[in-house]
């Protein structure tokens, strides 16, 4: 098996590719490399590798691993790209650079007063629910920009981008057109969207950072 170094730079000249492809700037996209469910162990040698940009998408397992990893590459930044609930805004804003998952009133508020309270300014995102379905996080996407704007007005909040994670068993290009729409309708500039299975989509479809995990780290 290839090792994740290995992957990781197979990725990243897929990237490369595909921003080509659809006519975007060589760099225009970021790899968000997603390290849930792996040791430090596993992620080191990746940063060795040079890759600088992680996600992970619980705030307890990334406390357990990052703190350390923080302190022996200070550059990294590490993205927040699962559920957040109000009684961890704390501990995601003491830790996470970006925050891509705002996705309601308590939420927008709690990150404000921990922002002010800190001092610290992680960069933020909106999370859309753009297949609208039940179980998943997320804004509806008819009630995507006017939260935008309320986090923005009520909140103070610097929303810079919108991420989605489109149903599992649909086509993602209808899903990552709505989001890049409602990006341009919220007046954000980034756009979190594509994983291992669709990332070359998400770039054709404007994706500015995408999120991919197994096929950089292997099967989880
Ligand atoms: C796990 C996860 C990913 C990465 O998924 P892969 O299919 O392993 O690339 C991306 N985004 C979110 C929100 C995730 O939870």
């Amino acid at each position: 098996m290839a090792s994740a170094v290995e992957q990781l730079f197979a990725v990243k000249a897929r990237i490369a590719a595909a921003e080509r492809e659809a006519g975007r700037d060589a760099g225009a996209v970021t790899l968000v490399a997603v390290s849930k469910t792996f040791e430090a162990a596993d992620i080191r040698p990746v940063i060795e590798a040079g890759q600088g940009v992680f996600g992970e998408n619980r705030v307890q397992e990334a406390q357990a691993k990052w703190p350390a990893l923080k302190a022996a590459f200070p550059d990294i930044e590490l993205h927040l790209i699962g559920p957040l609930q109000s009684n961890k805004a704390k501990e995601a804003v003491a830790l996470f650079d970006v925050i891509e998952t705002i996705d309601r009133e308590k939420i927008a508020a709690e990150l404000a007063k921990e922002i002010a309270r800190q001092g610290r300014s992680p960069k933020l995102y909106v999370q859309v629910n753009t297949g609208s379905e039940p179980q998943k996080a997320g804004i509806e996407p008819r009630e995507a920009v006017a939260f935008v704007v309320r986090c923005r007005e009520v909140h103070g909040l610097a929303i810079e981008g919108l991420m989605c994670i489109p149903p599992a068993d649909e086509n993602p290009g209808p899903h990552f057109a709505l989001l890049e729409k409602l990006s341009k309708e919220a007046g954000v500039a980034k756009l979190s969207m594509g994983m291992s299975g669709d990332y070359e989509t998400a770039i054709a479809f404007g994706a500015t950072s995408v999120r991919v995990g197994s096929a950089i780290f292997g099967s989880r």
